[in-house]
């Protein structure tokens, strides 16, 4: 028998919660719904669901104080649902060690991969594939032990911190990383004076891998949030 995963909708709103366990039921997920923070807690706590998908706006509670509640116990990855314009709840939230957001509305396709990249990330940060020595995505492959982006075969000739950026974005590929995180990562917590050396390196790395760097298809820009590369073949 397959052991199908478990995922925790935490959902005031009864129309979309049951929109989105249908859609993970019809998907073989094991799904289930809690309608306050409190009952998500206790849910928690007792199923040890697989996934948690939080919506922010609770009758109780606001969403986030529940993700710093689930990260004081457990990496259990957790994506939150959240109204279009609310960059900065999505900056707080990802902050706190949720591994994703979704904007609403969404569809289930979205939803599906989303999931699915945060269940394999998880997995993968606990031990298994982190050695793999190159990425590859239609026609980009970044081989990191040449420090090389590729093309179609070709080198792309990127610049160290712009072979950086990308290496770090395809090691999490599928999930959206801050303009903070990645800031941190490359250039270390003292890094100070916003995103702009950021944002240069992005238009110079769109300019060597993307066919038009104005409609991205490798790296996409969350507004207000930061960068997502595309999921690997
Ligand atoms: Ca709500």
């Amino acid at each position: 028998m397959k052991i199908r995963d478990r995922i925790m909708i935490v959902e005031d709103e009864k129309s979309i919660a049951g929109f989105i366990k249908a859609i993970l039921s019809s998907n073989g997920y094991d799904a289930m719904v809690a309608q306050t923070g409190s009952e998500a807690l206790s849910m928690i706590s007792s199923h040890c669901p697989d996934l948690v998908i939080l919506d922010l706006g609770l009758p109780d509670m606001d969403g986030i104080q529940i993700i710093s509640k689930v990260r004081s116990w457990t990496q259990l990855p957790i994506i939150v649902v959240s109204a279009r314009g609310n960059e900065q709840d999505k900056v707080s939230a990802l902050e706190l060690g949720a591994d994703d957001y979704i904007t609403k509305p969404f569809g289930a396709a979205e939803l599906l991969a989303r999931i699915r990249v945060a269940i394999r990330h998880t997995r993968n940060s606990a031990g298994s594939l982190a050695d793999s020595s190159r990425f590859t995505s239609g026609e980009l492959t970044v081989d990191y032990d040449k420090h090389q982006v590729l093309i179609s075969g070709e080198n792309a000739k990127l610049t160290q911190n712009e072979f950086r950026i990308v290496a770090l974005l395809s090691r999490y590929a599928g999930k959206v990383l801050t303009y903070d995180y990645i800031m941190k990562e490359l250039w270390g917590p003292q890094t100070g004076g916003g995103n702009q050396i950021l944002r240069v390196n992005m238009a110079n790395i769109r300019r060597k891998i993307e066919l038009n760097p104005a409609e991205p298809q490798y790296i996409f820009t969350e507004v207000g949030v930061g960068y997502r590369m595309v999921e690997g073949d």
